[in-house]
């Protein structure tokens, strides 16, 4: 056997988070992925491995050579006797409908080692979020699943219409939606009722997802008129029905909508989370980066003399992470912090501090400087604060500190960069107004946004973006940058955000 080995790997429907966790943890080991044009590149976000995309239709693959099936088996074989793991990543299931089995077969042939993750398939997954059941105690004991890209000239169609129409359950078809009207016309034909209930599934289990509900009949005009557009499958059985009952995807307060994420994309994980479970989509649209200081010195300095200090401070959940992780590396813990007492700017300051089991001792009443430095004043006359923060941020901690001699030493311990430009396809998406809202987190990510604006772009905001800020003072910043904020959060952090966009949509424009 050569040294590295492929995973054949579904990669679910759409939904990112409906991998399957064998499938995460063959990401996070891969050297190389290839995956294909059904796959959500979301799921590609957090990997460090080489990404690449494989197409095999010129379509929607612009800038992208199209490659045959035999060219990405040699790719598999090639990069696996380089000794690489590679992963080849599938959208639904590899063997349903993916020629997986045509690229094991080649591995086989080629004595590479291989596996198979399967994956969760179109059919479960599109019909499951679209609330249609395709078994039924009472309605479908089986369920076929059925090609419906056959050429309908082919004389020797391996389809066998009359065994489909006598199908004792539901039928799916995967890749019918252009032979819509050939697959309805043989079905009756070979003696389907018109009447049997059917259903179209467009981009099931993305935000994007369409069901068109109908007759066997009426389905290729109902399709027509919904504008349906792949991948989309068709099912067909008495269980579509049930879809009337226990519809649910489609129902979510933030159903179909873009929503751009301005954060550093290194924090922005549970905010793509959250836009998902809310059924957006997330864009990334990142305005800062977020780095390790170019100097750690004086930050080992200070922490070698934490003795001399009485507080210790944080105003960013970033800057509990980097410092507590220093002293992590420095070969120390948190028994060092012991006579310290901790303040932090905000909630979310403080749930940092939580996952390093740490309460902090002051949190003000609101997320500000100002009221950090006023809760801080009474407690900390004349005494001595470390206050660990970013490069660049406001000092008014220092100067307001002074007032009650109280000294604050303040210590970089990461660095905040602008983002000098976005990636394509979202860029694409704000100049095109695809994009709902943009949500604002912070003064400089207000200021960082409109200074990556494209003509094309601003041009789209006030007409098809909104915006949604996070606080009044990040609402202020933005006004000063021209900016014109649609909503604004109560509760100063991105559920806030999220709330304030749900509160929108339900009222109407
Ligand atoms: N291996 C995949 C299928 C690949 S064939 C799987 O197991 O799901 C491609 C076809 O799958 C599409 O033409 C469409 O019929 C179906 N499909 C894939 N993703 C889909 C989705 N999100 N919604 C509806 N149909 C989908």
């Amino acid at each position: 056997m050569a040294g590295g080995k492929v995973y054949l790997v579904g990669a679910g429907p759409g939904d990112p988070g409906l991998i399957t966790i064998k499938g995460i943890e063959c990401l996070k080991q891969a050297d190389l992925i290839l995956y294909d044009g059904l796959v959500n590149p979301l799921l590609l976000e957090h990997v460090s491995s080489e990404v690449e995309r494989t197409c095999r239709v010129a379509e929607g693959c612009k800038n992208r050579r199209v490659l045959k099936q035999d060219e990405i088996n040699e790719r598999l074989i090639a990069a696996a006797r380089e000794g690489k793991t590679v992963v080849r990543l599938k959208g639904g299931d590899p063997f349903i409908f993916g020629r997986g089995s045509e690229e094991a077969v080649a591995l086989r042939e080629a004595g590479i080692d291989f596996e198979i993750v399967p994956g969760i398939t179109a059919a479960t997954a599109a019909a499951g979020y679209a609330g249609i059941s395709v078994t039924h105690r009472a309605h479908a004991s089986a369920v076929a699943l059925i090609t419906g890209h056959e050429d309908p000239t082919k004389p020797d169609s391996s389809l066998d219409y009359e065994a489909l129409s006598r199908f004792p359950g539901t039928l799916v078809f995967y890749m019918g939606l252009h032979n819509l009207k050939h697959i309805v016309s043989s079905l009756i034909e070979a003696g389907k009722s018109a009447e049997t209930p059917a259903a179209a599934i467009s981009r099931g289990t993305t935000p994007f997802q369409k069901t068109v509900q109908s007759t066997l009949k009426g389905l290729p005009e109902s399709v027509q008129n919904a504008g349906l557009v792949a991948p989309s499958l068709i099912v067909i059985g008495e269980c579509v029905t049930l879809r009337d009952q226990i519809a649910w995807f489609e129902q979510k307060p933030l159903f179909g909508l873009r929503i751009g994420i301005t954060r550093s994309e290194d924090q922005s994980e549970s905010e793509i989370q959250q836009a998902i479970r809310l059924g957006a989509q997330p864009v990334l649209l990142p305005t800062i980066e977020i780095s390790q200081p170019a100097d750690w010195a004086p930050v080992d300095q200070a922490i070698s003399h934490l003795k001399d200090y009485d507080w210790l401070v944080f105003t960013s959940a970033n800057g509990v992470r980097y410092f507590m992780d220093r002293l992590w590396e420095l070969g120390m813990d948190s028994r060092q912090l012991s006579h310290l007492r901790i303040a932090t700017i905000g909630p979310s300051t403080a749930e940092a501090l939580l996952a390093y089991r740490l309460r902090a001792d002051l949190v003000p009443p609101e997320y500000r400087a100002e009221a950090l430095a006023e809760s801080l004043k009474p407690l900390a006359t004349g005494q001595k604060l470390l206050w660990a923060g970013a490069n660049r941020g406001r000092e008014v901690l220092i100067t307001e500190l002074a007032e009650v001699s109280a000294t604050v030493d303040k210590i970089v311990v990461y660095e905040n960069h602008d983002v000098s430009a976005w990636n394509e396809d979202s860029l694409k998406l704000l100049e095109t107004g695809e994009v709902d809202w943009v949500g604002l987190s912070s003064p400089s990510i207000a200021r960082n946004f409109e200074r990556l604006l494209t003509a094309a772009a601003r041009a789209q905001l006030g007409k098809s973006i909104r915006l949604a800020s996070i606080s009044p003072v990040t609402s202020q910043a933005a006004q000063e940058a021209g900016l014109q904020i649609d909503v604004e959060a109560k509760d100063y952090h991105w559920d806030g955000i999220f709330t304030a966009i749900q509160q929108y949509a339900a009222s109407g424009p």
